[in-house]
């Protein structure tokens, strides 16, 4: 469920009109709900910690999906935990007011600074995903006299998700050690003097909608957490990753939230039932994907002998997924359409030089005119996120919605910031 709906003829983030946001914000704007991402949060920790054995489960909410500092605080307020992937996510969950005994620092490629950076913060984790990661952190921690508790990230061999590009757990993708190795390297690691080894963790996807692929992952930990216990090795701790998918076609009404999140808590309880470990979790899609909308301006309607292009004012850099991973994202008019309106087959384009600037082909949807609305439905996850200012755009606004309030989150980027940003080399003069 999410808190987008229309009320009296225009489509609002929970109390509040999202023409009025373009009014005062501007577009392409981005809005994300309050509520929703609370629900979520709630609904997930709840049927976790229901499921986990004797009742032991963290939840992490993985930033790289939304970093925004007013989605982290909403989530910290709740008691989340965060998954962090980069120094920068670290120092920003730390901003949020997360404290550090709650963040995660997961993640192929962790430079010297950046693990000397998290250890020093005191971070609860370090999800080590290599041999060499390992032996960096033991020397790292021991110089700064401490012992970093971590766990080791396995390739399960299981690879899931929506797209390709956003499989992890197969052994042909680069992220975390194989299976055969773990337990050659907690043996190792039982003898470096920086870091205490706490368990396992496992990430297999992102936008998997199969209880089975995770199911499949899961029970292989389990068997491995058993194999190296019987070898003598501490394993308190079992970090599940994130990965679980959301509908991005959303009927007007439905209400999806439950069921999915249910079935994958019931499966985890089956599979984990007796094993005496704390559980992890590190969703981040789940959590904000259906809780923000991109609203856009049309700018221009270009109409082809075989087509009808739309151009709005959002494009690729604001907007990445339709280019980067063909996902489909639905567009809602903000005015809300008559029942039984005609429909007009739409390509959506943005303004950016690239055929791959296109959100849609051929979508049928009521009849748009120049400085219509539209929103893009389900961008609350791996939109503003992975934003960029290609073409010299300026990064978008962020607003949150809480009730009948709004905030801005993030200010649109000023030219002066966009342009300032660069350095003119001295023989310039
Ligand atoms: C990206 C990522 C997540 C979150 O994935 P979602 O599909 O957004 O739930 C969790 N853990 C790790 C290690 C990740 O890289």
């Amino acid at each position: 469920m999410h808190h987008f709906a229309y009320r009296d003829g225009s489509l609002h983030a929970e109390g509040v009109d999202l023409e009025r946001i373009a009014a005062e914000v501007g577009t392409p704007v981005y809005v994300y709900s309050t509520a929703t991402i609370e629900r979520h949060y709630k609904l997930f920790e709840a049927a976790v910690k229901q499921a986990a054995p004797a009742g032991k489960a963290h939840v992490f909410y993985a930033m790289k999906a939304n970093g925004n500092l007013g989605v982290l605080k909403t989530l910290g307020a709740l008691g989340a935990g965060i998954d962090t992937v980069s120094e920068g996510e670290v120092r920003k969950a730390l901003a949020a007011g997360i404290p550090a005994e709650r963040i995660v620092f997961s993640g192929v490629g962790k430079s010297e600074q950046e693990l000397r950076f998290a250890v020093e913060a005191g971070i609860y984790q370090v999800n080590i995903e290599s041999e060499s990661e390992l032996n960096l952190l033991s020397k790292v921690a021991s110089q700064l006299g401490k012992r970093q508790e971590a766990v080791f990230r396995v390739n399960p061999d299981i690879g899931a998700g929506g797209h390709a590009k956003i499989t992890t757990g197969s052994s042909e993708n680069k992220f975390g050690v194989s299976f055969e190795e773990v337990g050659r390297l907690y043996a190792r690691a039982a003898n470096l003097p920086g870091v205490r080894l706490m368990g396992l963790a496992v990430h297999i996807g992102s936008q998997i909608r199969e209880i089975d692929a995770f199911e499949a992952a899961y029970a292989k930990m389990v068997a491995l957490v058993g194999e190296l216990k019987d070898e003598g090795h501490r394993v308190e701790r079992l970090d599940l990753g994130g990965g679980l998918g959301i509908p991005y076609d959303i009927p007007r009404e439905f209400d999806y939230g439950p069921g999915l999140i249910e079935a994958y808590a019931a499966m985890v309880g089956r599979v984990t039932k007796g094993l005496d470990v704390e559980l992890g979790f590190e969703p981040g899609r789940l959590i904000v994907g259906n809780a923000g909308i991109l609203l856009t301006r049309v700018l221009h309607l270009n109409p082809r002998p075989t087509k009808q292009f739309l151009v709005v004012d959002a494009a690729m850099n604001d907007l990445v997924r339709p280019a980067m991973y063909e996902a489909y994202h639905e567009i809602w008019p903000v005015a809300e359409p008559a029942d039984g309106a005609a429909t007009t087959a739409y390509d959506v384009v943005g303004p950016i030089c690239e055929t791959g600037d296109t959100f849609t082909a051929g979508r049928a949807l009521p009849a748009l005119k120049q400085d219509d609305l539209i929103a893009f439905m389900t961008a609350g996850a791996y939109g503003a996120s992975m934003s960029s200012t290609y073409n010299q755009r300026p990064l978008v606004a962020e607003v949150m919605v809480k009730g009948d309030a709004y905030a801005v989150t993030r200010p649109r980027q000023s030219y002066e910031e966009l342009i300032g940003t660069d350095r003119l080399p001295g023989w310039f003069g």
